[in-house]
């Protein structure tokens, strides 16, 4: 029974972040701890509702009300352990989810909805700290089936802990040089220290998951000696073609995709040598897109020292507070700031680019225009033409879907009219015994999104090699958010 006036007693209140000029120096993440009893304070605010739509809004189903009261009253293992009996990895979602469960927090139609995804991270890291979360869980049995997870994103991670604590056996292959997906070379490590992500792959691979990297498979292993060799595969791929900007001078030197930026800066923060027109350095940087990836852009520019940092967004600046259209318990629509815009540069919003402009093959500038956003068009407003000076443009335009060519098209794997995999209910796709799972299934998406898609994804595979299976099955592959 959750503190009945908790919600009366208490604001909401989530960690404060360091000190911009601080942060500004350093690669670590931007907030501060956060101690015991705030967090209880938190997890009072609860109302342990009668019927819970924190649950609706996340895909995980996590189980929110259970683990706010076991937090309000101290304890910290339970609630870890009801953490943990949905989701694989509260430490990455309770970092890098946008916490779709608080826009859906009943408190929230009438007050600051509750800090749910504070809680989630601090029972998680608690539980990290206190050595329990990371305890290995190998199967007792083996089924003697082999598996391939091809992709180590948090989809993949997801279906590979999965069927080993099930009992398979589970090689994850990675084409990049470390394991983790987006969560390794795309989001900064000021939104997620690396450490977090290498000490659950060790849990992993204690339970008996092998990692084998530098292997793109359908290229260095071929898709006959992939089917071959495992009893079944989960494709885990991601959706990794980027969405372009066909408009006259897209091919100068600096007019660059934003994730072969974001790459190349978290490699170089592993040791390898910078890319100097990867580098924003000293440079007038021009993010265009207004996503989270543009926003990851944004803060690692200020990091990288450029000499101003510009985002573009081609929809009109959202309203500071939960829009009429986005009506409690949907995800609300609202003007959305990471911790990277509080720290220099600016956000311009409403508006088109239209050309690039360069000397000597160099970008050295953009014309954008004003106007509004219909459907998937623009609409320009006469007259309200500009011009940015740049030296290096970053296009965070989203991806399309995942890359065919390879894995995808040696298989005969069906692709949806959206360009992402068609799968069954179980996730398996058109070809038996290969599954899908995350943003090649579902398009790009989100961290929580794809966990859940893994488990979901495992159980398939659980039941198709074993005849039945008890694994859980969060999420059927048609789920949308609530809208
Ligand atoms: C810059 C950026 C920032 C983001 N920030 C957030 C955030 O803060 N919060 C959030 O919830 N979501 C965020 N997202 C979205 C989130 O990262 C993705 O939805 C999620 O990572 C998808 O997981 P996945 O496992 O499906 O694929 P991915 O994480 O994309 O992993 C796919 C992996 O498959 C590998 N691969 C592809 N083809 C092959 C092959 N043939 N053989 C072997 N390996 C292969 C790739 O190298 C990659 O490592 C962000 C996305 C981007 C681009
Ligand atoms: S909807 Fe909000 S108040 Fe209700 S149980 Fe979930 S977290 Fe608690």
């Amino acid at each position: 029974m959750a503190d009945p006036f908790g919600f009366l007693k208490y604001e909401r209140a989530t960690p404060a972040r360091r000190p911009v000029p601080l942060r500004l120096r350093d690669w670590n993440e931007v907030y501060e701890p956060f101690s015991e009893p705030e967090t209880k304070v938190q997890a009072a605010r609860c109302m342990d509702c009668g019927i819970p739509f924190c649950h609706q809004g996340c895909p995980l189903g996590n189980l929110i009300p259970e683990w706010n009261e076991l937090v309000r009253t101290g304890r910290w293992d339970d609630a870890s352990e009801r953490l943990h009996a949905t989701n694989n990895f509260p430490e990455f979602t309770g970092r890098l989810c946008p916490a779709p469960c608080e826009g859906a927090c009943v408190l929230g139609i009438g007050d600051d909805p509750v800090a749910i995804k504070v809680v989630e991270q601090q029972i998680a890291d608690r539980a990290i700290a206190d050595g329990n979360a990371l305890v290995p869980h190998p199967a007792a049995v083996s089924t003697g089936k082999k598996v391939a997870v091809v992709g180590s994103g948090p989809a993949g991670l997801a279906a590979a802990q999965q069927l080993a604590r099930a009992g398979h056996e589970v090689v994850v292959f990675e084409r990049d040089g470390r394991i983790g997906g987006l969560m390794r070379y795309g989001i900064p490590e000021f939104k997620m220290d690396r450490a977090v992500l290498d000490a659950r792959l060790a849990q992993l691979a204690a339970e008996g998951v092998r990692f084998i990297t530098h292997c793109a498979v359908g290229i260095d292993l071929s898709v006959t000696d992939l089917r071959r060799r495992f009893n079944a595969v989960v494709i885990a791929t991601g959706s990794t073609v980027p969405r372009e900007l066909q408009v006259q001078g897209r091919r100068f030197e600096g007019v660059e995709l934003a994730m072969a930026y974001l790459v190349q800066a978290n490699k170089v923060l592993e040791g390898s040598p910078p890319v100097a027109a990867l580098d924003a350095s000293g440079k007038h940087v021009v993010i265009i897109g207004g996503g989270d990836t543009g926003a990851d852009c944004y803060g690692t520019a200020l990091r990288q020292g450029a000499a101003s940092v510009t985002q573009l967004d081609i929809h009109l600046q959202p309203p500071m507070t939960r829009h009429a259209s986005t009506p409690w318990p949907v995800y609300p629509l609202l003007l959305r700031s990471s911790a990277a815009h509080e720290e220099g540069g600016r956000r311009v919003f409403g508006v088109n680019s239209t050309s690039f402009e360069g000397e000597a093959g160099r970008v050295t500038g953009l014309h954008l225009v004003e106007g509004k956003r219909v459907g998937s068009g623009f609409i320009p407003s006469a007259g309200t033409e500009t011009h940015l000076q740049a030296d290096l443009v970053l296009l965070a335009l989203g991806f399309v879907g995942p890359e065919r060519a390879g894995l995808l098209d040696d298989l005969g794997i069906d692709i949806s009219d959206r360009g992402t995999i068609n799968r069954d209910d179980d996730y398996m796709t058109n070809i038996p015994g290969v599954f899908v799972a995350g943003d090649a299934g579902r398009g790009q998406s989100l961290i929580v999104w794809a966990i859940a898609e893994g488990r979901s994804a495992a159980a398939g595979v659980d039941a198709y090699l074993s005849g039945g299976s008890s694994l859980p099955d969060p999420l059927v592959p048609t789920a949308v958010a609530l809208r």
